[in-house]
């Protein structure tokens, strides 16, 4: 199979290949998903899952020693040299911080999902670059697959090496397979023998890609055919970085993580043994997926690490910063800053070590809470970072090493700053964290009533969806009024109980508000972008809340009263963003607002960049458009505004 041509995927081709990766079914329990359908399921999430004693004292050795080293760590050389050196990394390996949850059988530490993201929240408090380069190996490298799809050959051959420290990558994205798989190019040929495959193709942005020996490569194999079309296929390879024709073609550099060792790897003709496919031929997009679900827990836990150094920093600056007669801190806008940090930090927290204790504790679905931490922290990181920042007022914007130097307090906020902003987008974009979350949430309305409103479902699949609707629409929607907690504690504090009612009643209206909007926009929802991404902002707000007010049952049952006042602060200020949201469901300004980009990118506005220097260059080289799909997709689009 050779793909030669470089017309990109279409958008059903693009939607296709999704579906297909996608996993279809919930056996498992998720509180997310209930929350969509309107179910407040506390039950799912509380009492929140307890440390285990006797995993954290097997994690103690571990954790003493890479704090030791983090104390150590010389971050601001690392970030302007780029590169962390050998005997430094050697030192990790020896830590077995290469390893943390890697089963003891096979040499790693064998330590929970939960002592693995404490350490990367550690680990993030003093340095992202170093964040990326554990976590691109463990998190989405070799380890990750390997642990959940590979066979017990593959496991007893990898596993050990790993372990000991044989950093891995992950290979998906490239030049126009970026947010979308369907545009991949790298090909996997089987050799007419059928005992290997050769890869020919290029990898972009690939983390650890400069410095790993093994890498997780995902490549079009032969396409399969599926109700007499030929559908793509993506498959996982192991791939040893010592193979001939595994080159690096460049060393990516960044506004921020200067010490990440990312690059373009190439691909030429590189002879691969069949028995480096994990888990099958075809599977490759579904591995990433789920590999992510769990892999994507890193980053919530990481961006509250970093947001803890930031409120560090910025408290003890806001007490002691003396302008206009007073410590900045005491003027009321510093103040909220600082106050809005301390509870969005604790919401983080929260969201994060709930989703991994949840993982660890098994059987239960993670895959939406996983989505929605991802995004939360992160967007939420971001907001402290640049408040950090500004608090610090030109100290937030001088370097580290600058400030060092005239005798100051050298906080790093302007390399955090730098090294914080890809969160929002690598390991899934918020935009694509809301599309993943937004097609779960309206999933089970879909299969039960799509067809119903569906202008391409034939007489049979309509009056099948009629049937099924008049089934679960009765007793569902009328339960989505009538509240069961009203009258309910749920065995909280008197302030938090009230917000736990909040959050019953409130996941009740969102469940009625999705319903509301597929019976009005029917197919046209799935083009209302910006609505179903309100609906997603309320449920992340909800998930958050219940997560803080968790945390607090359990923090104050531990004797720590006050994390009861941050949940309350937390829960105050997200109930507004949730009014906030719900107020605006229909934007009344999102079809003004999509006709304007698409009337801007056919250039009717271009008269108002007169006056610069104007781009340097023709036309942007990668991408283009699609065969067939209009520049002016108003239409298309279904967006009409209201
Ligand atoms: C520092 C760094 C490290 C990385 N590490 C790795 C790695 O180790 N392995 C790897 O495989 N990849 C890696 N990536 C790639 C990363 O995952 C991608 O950047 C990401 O998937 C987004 O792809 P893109 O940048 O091409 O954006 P695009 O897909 O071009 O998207 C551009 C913008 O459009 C939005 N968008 C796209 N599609 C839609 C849609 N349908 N609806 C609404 N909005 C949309 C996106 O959210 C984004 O804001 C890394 C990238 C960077 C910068």
């Amino acid at each position: 199979m050779d793909d030669t041509s470089q017309e990109l995927a279409s958008e059903q081709e693009a939607r296709d290949v999704a579906e297909a990766a996608r996993e279809d079914d919930w056996t498992q329990p998720s509180f997310v998903r209930e929350l969509f359908l309107g179910r407040f399921r506390y039950d799912l999430i509380h009492p929140h899952p307890p440390d285990d004693p006797a995993e954290i004292e097997r994690a103690r050795p571990f954790m003493e020693k890479l704090r030791a080293f983090l104390e150590q760590y010389p971050s601001d050389e690392i970030d302007r040299t780029g590169h962390i050196p050998e005997d430094l990394v050697q030192e990790l390996r020896e830590m077995g911080a290469f390893g943390i949850k890697i089963p003891k059988e096979y040499g790693g530490l064998g330590l929970s999902q939960m002592s693995y993201i404490r350490a990367m929240s550690l680990v993030t408090s003093k340095d992202g670059s170093l964040t990326a380069l554990l976590s691109a190996h463990q998190s989405i490298g070799l380890p990750q697959p390997l642990k959940l799809f590979g066979s017990e050959a593959q496991k007893e051959q990898f596993m050990p090496r790993l372990a000991k420290g044989a950093i891995s990558a992950f290979a998906l994205t490239e030049v126009d397979a970026g947010s979308d798989p369907a545009n991949m190019r790298t090909t996997a040929t089987p050799t007419e023998d059928g005992t290997h495959y050769i890869i020919n193709g290029e990898k972009l942005w690939c983390t650890n890609g400069t410095r790993a020996e093994l890498l997780v490569v995902m490549a079009r194999t032969p396409d399969a055919m599926v109700k007499g079309k030929a559908r793509k296929q993506i498959t996982a390879f192991i791939v040893d970085t010592a193979t001939p024709g595994v080159s690096v073609k460049h060393r990516c550099h960044f506004m921020g993580l200067n010490a990440i060792e990312n690059g373009v790897i190439k691909f030429e003709n590189v002879k691969v043994p069949a028995e480096n496919i994990l888990w099958g031929e075809g599977k490759g997009l579904k591995l990433a997926l789920v590999t992510l679900n769990t892999g994507r827990l890193t980053l919530p836990a990481s961006a509250a690490g970093g947001a803890k150094m930031m409120l560090a920093m910025s408290r003890t600056w806001a007490r002691d910063r003396v302008q206009w007669g007073a410590p900045i801190g005491k003027h009321e806008a510093i103040a909220q800053k600082l106050a809005s940090m301390a509870a969005y930090t604790f919401a983080m927290d929260a969201v994060a070590e709930l989703s991994s204790a949840l993982a660890d504790r098994g059987e239960y679905d993670i895959r939406l809470e996983a989505a929605i931490a991802k995004m939360y922290n992160t967007e939420a990181g971001w907001r402290i970072v640049d408040d950090a920042l500004q608090i610090r007022g030109g100290r937030g914007y001088e370097t580290a090493s600058s400030l060092e130097a005239r005798g100051e307090i050298p906080f790093p906020i302007e390399r955090a700053m730098r090294d914080f902003r890809i969160n929002l987008i690598f390991e899934g974009s918020s935009e694509i964290m809301r599309l993943f979350i937004a097609r779960e949430a309206v999933d089970h309305h879909f299969k039960t009533a799509f067809d119903v409103v569906n202008p391409r479902a034939s007489k049979d699949e309509r009056m099948a969806a009629l049937g099924r609707s008049a089934k679960f629409y009765p007793t569902w929607y009328a339960s989505r009024w009538l509240g069961a907690g009203r009258f309910k504690s749920y065995g909280a504090p008197g302030k938090l109980a009230g917000h736990l009612r909040y959050v019953e009643r409130t996941t009740r209206k969102l469940g009625r508000a999705i319903f509301h909007a597929m019976v009005r926009l029917g197919p046209k929802l799935e083009k209302r972008q910006m609505v179903l991404f309100r609906a997603v902002d309320i449920g992340a707000e909800l998930f958050a809340m219940a997560a803080a007010v968790s945390r607090a049952q359990m923090l104050a049952k531990r004797g720590d009263k006050n994390a009861i006042h941050l949940a309350d602060l937390f829960c105050r200020e997200a109930r507004l963003r949730v009014a906030d949201s719900f107020r605006n469901l229909y934007g009344k300004n999102d079809g003004p607002l999509y006709k304007t980009a698409q009337r801007l990118m056919a250039g009717e506005f271009e008269w108002l960049e007169r006056g610069t220097i104007g781009l340097a260059h023709g036309p942007v080289k990668s991408g283009g458009v699609p065969k067939g799909a209009p520049l002016v997709e108003e239409e298309a689009a279904g967006v009409t505004g209201g």
